[in-house]
């Protein structure tokens, strides 16, 4: 399984150039299975570049191809309009988050309503792909391939949707945009437990976290207590927020490896094999 992080900055993209290290777009990330076929985590402004290399380098996946979301704030779906690839009659796609205890009672109604013409030119109806929208009640599902993917909500405003995805013997964990109040979710570490790679949110600072309660995010400290609860083999803290620029999280990268050997800081473009 191979990771490929296209959009690492949480709620808003930036591109002033003290933000090239670690990526000014907003959450994206492209699985690729050993069997060839890839699915899509989020569909921030990160999706872009995505569809450029799909394109480039000829993805000939066009039966289906999952975008599965975490949940519907702007940072996660406002990409999605500039996702070239669905603007090809040929291809599937299938956006998806998970039904169970889910506040969004109707998915492709939010996707319609952000190409509305009041704030964008080309409606969803015209993209071209098919695209269907799927709100499964189950948790645990196996997808045709073979690759299992298990879901469960986190706390957030709005709720959102971490994700347990298992090739074979090797599983990827993603779980952002989550809150964990005054102790870490076990819920959380139940996702994450074993995984090969935890991607989890890291938005603010231990300090900062304290003036941010009801935000909706975790500190890298927070992070790391979930790897080391959940015995995962290695981190990638995510999400960055917008006013850290490269020399602070730099920084915060020193200081998390002293806590946890093998934690990096998610940088766009930045491969992952497992
Ligand atoms: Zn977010
Ligand atoms: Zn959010």
């Amino acid at each position: 399984m191979k990771i490929t992080f296209y959009g690492t900055r949480g709620s808003i993209s930036v591109s002033e150039p003290e933000f090239y290290q670690f990526g000014g777009n907003t959450s994206c990330v492209l699985v690729t299975f050993d069997n060839g076929r890839i699915a899509i985590l989020d569909a921030g402004t990160g999706i872009r570049k995505l569809g450029r290399d799909m394109l480039a380098h000829g993805i000939e996946q066009y039966d289906n191809i999952f975008i599965a979301l975490s949940h519907t704030h702007w940072d996660h779906i406002q990409g999605f309009p500039f996702f070239t690839p669905a603007y090809s009659p040929q291809r599937h796609f299938t956006i998806t988050i998970s039904g169970r205890e889910s506040k969004i009672t109707n998915l492709e109604g939010i996707f319609a309503t952000q190409m509305q013409h009041e704030f964008f030119p080309v409606s969803l109806s015209e993209m071209g792909a098919h695209i269907s929208f799927w709100q499964p009640e189950i948790a645990d599902f196996t997808a045709p391939s073979g690759i299992k993917v298990y879901a469960s909500k986190h706390s957030h405003p709005g709720n959102a949707c971490g994700y347990r995805i298992t090739e074979g013997t090797t599983t990827l964990v993603y779980c952002t945009d989550v809150e964990h109040g005054e102790t870490i979710d076990p819920n959380v570490v139940k996702l994450a437990q074993n995984a090969d790679l935890l991607i989890h949110d890291a938005q603010y600072t231990p300090e900062e976290l304290k003036g941010k309660k009801g935000w909706g995010h975790s500190s890298w400290e927070q992070a790391i207590e979930v790897a080391l609860q959940a015995n995962v083999k290695k981190l990638a803290l995510f999400h960055h927020d917008p006013d850290h620029d490269d020399g602070f999280l730099a920084k915060v990268e020193k200081e998390c490896q002293r806590l946890f050997a093998n934690v990096v800081l998610a940088r766009e473009g930045m491969v992952i094999t497992l």
